[in-house]
């Protein structure tokens, strides 16, 4: 039986908060979205340079599922030692290739991951993020990750959810586990 299904009324989500979960949420969406045999692609900003378990994890849903990093890696923070103008460029193709997929109607959901972030440290304007927000047409869900979400895109989103930090290992000197964290 052909499970595919069509999207009639595609929605914006947002992840944002301090919280842990908002990356982690996108990617359940894709297994269950996999179970209607829907094509997600997501696109990384900011993430590149270290690897992260959903990269090769993609690989075993890719049928359905595909990762493109398109980031620098971690931006003016931890062991960031390249010029903001390498960073900028970075976030700056990836606006232009969310658009190309958008407007491609070749996927069912489009996840922009950290791209909150990318708005929010200056690598992106808001209306680069307005752009691939008009961009998304009626047939395609798309979910935009990160904290401190713009007031701009909250206004526009139909979904905002913000995960807010109640406990995490951190605070008590653990570090980020595979699997888990990355
Ligand atoms: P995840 O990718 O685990 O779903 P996230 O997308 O909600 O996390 P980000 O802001 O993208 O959170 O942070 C990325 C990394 O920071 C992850 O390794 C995550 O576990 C960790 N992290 C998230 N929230 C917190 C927190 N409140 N304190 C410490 N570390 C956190
Ligand atoms: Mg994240």
């Amino acid at each position: 039986m052909d499970k595919k299904i069509k999207i009639k009324n595609g929605l914006i989500l947002v992840y944002t908060g301090n919280g842990k979960g908002k990356t982690t949420a996108a990617l359940g969406t894709v297994v269950r979205a996999a179970g209607y045999h829907l094509q997600t692609k997501m696109i990384q900003f900011i993430k590149g340079s270290w690897y992260y378990g959903e990269k090769d994890g993609a690989l075993l849903l890719s049928d359905y599922f595909s990762i493109e990093q398109m980031g620098k890696g971690f931006y003016k923070i931890i062991d960031d030692d390249l010029p903001e103008e390498e960073h900028k460029k970075a976030a700056a193709k990836a606006i232009e290739r969310a658009i190309e997929i958008l407007q491609s109607e070749k996927y069912d959901i489009v996840i922009l991951d950290e791209i909150n972030v990318a708005l929010d440290t200056g690598l992106v304007q808001i209306e680069d993020v307005v752009r691939v927000m008009d961009a998304k047409p009626k047939t395609c869900h798309l979910i935009m990750t990160g904290r401190n979400a713009h007031p701009d895109v909250i206004e526009r989103a139909d979904l905002v959810t913000e995960m807010r930090e109640i406990k995490h290992p951190f605070q008590k000197g653990h570090f980020a586990q595979k699997g888990i964290d990355f």
